[in-house]
């Protein structure tokens, strides 16, 4: 098997002070918590932004902040997000592409989440992809249900994008797919071979799916973005996440990648 792949999701878009005193606000709090897990074996750190207040933000400003303070500080693969919380438009979820990270998130669908739908049209998400392949930026296929799994092979049917493809699938999000063993199996046997693939298992779900992806030869996604507990009734810290699978992944034999394992695994060319 591969060497494990970590990916911390500190922020996100939902998690606030009010629920959580853990969770990395602004740009330099941001920086700071992906260094820590990067030093506890993160490898590819996956960024959204807030405005001071908190709320979700899609000012390439603060994603340039969070790039110049984290490059100097680790080697790690930056994936930044192209989520639509923070606004829905091409314009505001493309800018920041242009900052060049090595990879960027792209959902390949629209799904029912609890406060709307999460609108991906085609259209939408043909341009994303069609940007970050001019960019040389390597999308992470974001997949909520199975549907998006055509959508990403529909893009390199339509020259958008280029395999082999990287998939995380997001398990347990109310509206979307339920995080059991089983759908996590379909998955995998159903992204193109040669793909690879790792899993965002949504509250409590994040545990056992991160155990199930070693085992699979999958890669795995934590942090509070998907999850704010450590146990019932214990708030995590993102490196408390990334430092348990590591120690999960080294209890069961498999190798936790660094950054430049993880641009192998992943065909990544190098910042
Ligand atoms: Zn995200």
């Amino acid at each position: 098997m591969d060497p494990l792949v970590i990916t911390v999701a500190p922020t996100g878009s939902i998690p606030s002070r009010d629920t959580t005193p853990h969770v990395p606000i602004t740009p330099e709090e941001i920086a700071g918590d992906c260094t820590r897990c990067v030093g506890a074996g993160a490898s590819v750190c996956h960024i959204h932004v807030r405005e001071p207040d908190g709320r979700p933000s899609s000012r390439k400003e603060y994603f340039r902040r969070v790039l110049e303070q984290l490059r100097p500080r680790t080697d790690a693969v930056v994936q930044i997000s192209t989520g639509g919380r923070a606004g829905s438009g091409y314009e505001e979820r493309a800018g920041r592409l242009d900052l060049r990270p090595e990879m960027a998130s792209l959902t390949t669908g629209s799904v029912n989440f609890p406060e709307g739908v999460y609108a991906n049209p085609r259209d939408l998400v043909e341009r994303l992809a069609e940007r970050m392949k001019l960019l040389g930026i390597k999308p992470e296929m974001e997949v909520f249900d199975t549907s998006m799994v055509e959508g990403a092979v529909d893009l390199v049917r339509n020259g958008l994008a280029d395999p082999p493809l990287h998939f995380n699938f997001v398990l347990g999000l109310k509206g979307a797919l339920p995080a059991t063993l089983k759908n996590l199996l379909h998955l995998v046997e159903t992204i193109p071979p040669g793909s690879t693939w790792t899993v965002s298992g949504i509250g409590r779900a994040q545990l056992p799916m991160a155990v199930h992806a070693i085992l699979m030869g999958g890669h795995v996604r934590v942090g509070l973005e998907d999850n704010i507990y450590y146990a019932r009734g214990v708030l995590a810290r993102n490196v408390d996440l990334v430092s348990r699978v590591a120690r999960l992944a080294g209890e069961l034999g498999r190798p936790v990648a660094t950054p430049d394992e993880a641009r192998r695994v992943l065909g990544l060319a190098g910042p």
